[in-house]
């Protein structure tokens, strides 16, 4: 099939050559959106990632355009309109779940950086600087951590938490027997958030989750407890969250997704101005670490995510059931 590959960068590219089961890819480093989905003429199909927009403007005018397959590159599918898709017949394919560890690895890599403060040791002792001054942290044992979200990569992250020797409580529409056999506590997402000293957001990004942290939910936190979210920005109202900061109820923040990603993320922006308030905001609190949606990015994850996505393509080509179609 002719493909247009969009948003990519240069590990993008050599994972895909890599795994490439014989189609004609081209790889596009800008995003798909109203302005850019022109360049889809010609093209069969369109692979996309996290940050690109496709809304039932940018469908018709693919559907216009000839593209008959959409493949995402990611499990989360919150930036396609899957109704207008399904209704100009345009099937929508995704990599469901690549290596849930790899982001329940990264979540637990925030909890142990802002924790145990090893970015500010690290740049501490390159200056000369052997002070533990205002570098305590606190035990993971025992301490209790709130899952929301107990799907492929929230029971991985359980795993790990119980590997800590945590007391895990969780908080799902589809309560895991496996994960509550093994000593995870499900409850209410109130009774879940309710004294918890860590809360991790595994959740997907739908009408029924935006800012599903707000205002009103972070009164449920516990003073100083800890945020983490590995999931999608849009879980998270963050001019709430700035004003929690402030207050000092929050006590640690810890981001790879933020809500206003799509114009920042992936992108060097080292020697401009940052356009986006609230994230230099959120980025001048000592207790915030974020990262740029890395959670994904490990050599595991970018193998099976090239095999998967080039497995929905073949399957499209031979007429084969759409095992990863998502669907309305
Ligand atoms: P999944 O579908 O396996 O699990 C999601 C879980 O959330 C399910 O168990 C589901 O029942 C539960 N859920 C749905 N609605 C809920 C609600 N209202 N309240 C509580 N739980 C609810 O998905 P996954 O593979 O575990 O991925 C989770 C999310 O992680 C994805 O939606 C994606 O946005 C994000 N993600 C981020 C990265 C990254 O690089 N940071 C990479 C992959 C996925």
């Amino acid at each position: 099939m002719k493909i247009a590959v969009f948003s990519t960068h240069q590990y993008d590219q050599d994972f895909f050559n890599q795994f490439n089961t014989g189609h004609d890819i081209n790889y596009l480093v800008l995003p798909l959106n109203e302005q850019t989905v022109a360049l889809t003429a010609g093209f069969e199909a369109i692979c996309i990632f996290v940050n690109d927009t496709v809304n039932a403007g940018v469908l018709n005018a693919l559907h216009a355009n000839g593209v008959k397959l959409i493949v995402l590159r990611c499990a989360g599918f919150n930036n396609v309109d899957i109704k207008a898709a399904s209704e100009l017949g345009i099937p929508v394919l995704r990599v469901p779940a690549y290596s849930p560890e790899a982001v329940a690895e990264h979540a637990v890599a925030l909890i142990l950086t802002l924790n145990r403060k090893t970015h500010k040791a690290y740049n501490r002792v390159r200056e000369g600087n052997f002070s533990l001054e205002k570098l305590m942290g606190f035990n993971l044992h025992n301490r209790k951590v709130a899952v929301i979200g107990t799907g492929n990569i929230g029971k991985a992250f359980c795993h790990i938490l119980k590997g800590f020797g945590c007391k895990v409580y969780a908080y799902d529409i589809y309560p895991d027997a496996d994960l509550a056999a093994q000593g995870v506590t499900y409850g209410t997402l109130e009774e879940t958030l309710a004294d918890a000293d860590i809360i991790s957001l595994h959740c997907p990004l739908m009408d029924s989750t935006r800012h599903l942290i707000n205002a009103q939910t972070l009164k449920l936190f516990k003073q100083g407890a800890m945020l983490i979210n590995t999931s999608r920005g849009g879980l998270i109202n963050t001019a709430d969250v700035i004003e929690s900061l402030k207050n000092c109820h929050l006590g640690y923040l810890g981001l790879d997704v933020y809500e206003q990603e799509g114009k920042l993320f992936f992108h060097d922006y080292s020697e401009d101005v940052i356009p986006d308030e609230l994230i230099t905001r959120l980025i001048s609190f000592p207790n915030v670490l974020i990262t740029s949606h890395q959670g994904f990015f490990t050599k595991e994850a970018m193998e099976q995510i090239a095999t998967v996505t080039f497995g929905n393509v073949d399957a499209f080509v031979k007429g084969d059931e759409l095992l990863n179609r998502v669907s309305v």
